[in-house]
C-alpha cells in the first residue's frame, strides 16, 4: 500500500465518498471536483505513476477501464465522459498513487481534446 492520501483512504484511515469497491480498486468522488461528475478510480496496488506499471499490471489496468465505464454509467454520464491520467509532476500529478479521473457533465466541444 502506498503512503499517500489514497493509500490511507484504501486502508480506511481517511474517510471518502465510496462509489465502488472490489478486490482490485475503489472509486471515490474527488474532494475538489473540476466537473459536475469527477470520480477517481484508484487501484488498491500502490503504483506511483502509470509509467511505473509493468506487464504484471496489464489485467489491473484493464480492470480500471471497465470500472470507470461502469461508474460513469451509474453516475449518469455514460454517454459523455473523459478519462484522465496525470503522469508525473510536470503533468500535474499531485498524488503519487496511480488513479484515473472520470470527468463528466461537461460540455465537450466536438473534436477538441481539451475542453
Ligand atoms: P492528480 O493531480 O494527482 O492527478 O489528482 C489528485 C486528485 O486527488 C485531485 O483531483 C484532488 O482533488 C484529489 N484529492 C486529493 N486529496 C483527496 C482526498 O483526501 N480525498 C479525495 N476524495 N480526493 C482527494
Amino acid at each position: 500500500m502506498s503512503d499517500t492520501v489514497f493509500g490511507k483512504i484504501i486502508n480506511g484511515d481517511i474517510p471518502c465518498d465510496l462509489l465502488h469497491d472490489d478486490e482490485h480498486c475503489i472509486a471515490i468522488n474527488d474532494i475538489s471536483p473540476k466537473a459536475p461528475v469527477h470520480v477517481l478510480v484508484i487501484p488498491k496496488k500502490g503504483i506511483p505513476r502509470l509509467v511505473d506499471s509493468t506487464l504484471d499490471d496489464q489485467a489491473l489496468l484493464g480492470h480500471l477501464m471497465l470500472v470507470a465505464g461502469k461508474v460513469a454509467r451509474e453516475q449518469g454520464v455514460g454517454d459523455a465522459f473523459r478519462l484522465v491520467v496525470n503522469n508525473g509532476e510536470g503533468a500535474g500529478q499531485t498524488v503519487f498513487h496511480l488513479h484515473v479521473h472520470i470527468l463528466g457533465g461537461l460540455n465537450f466541444p466536438e473534436g477538441q481534446l481539451a475542453g
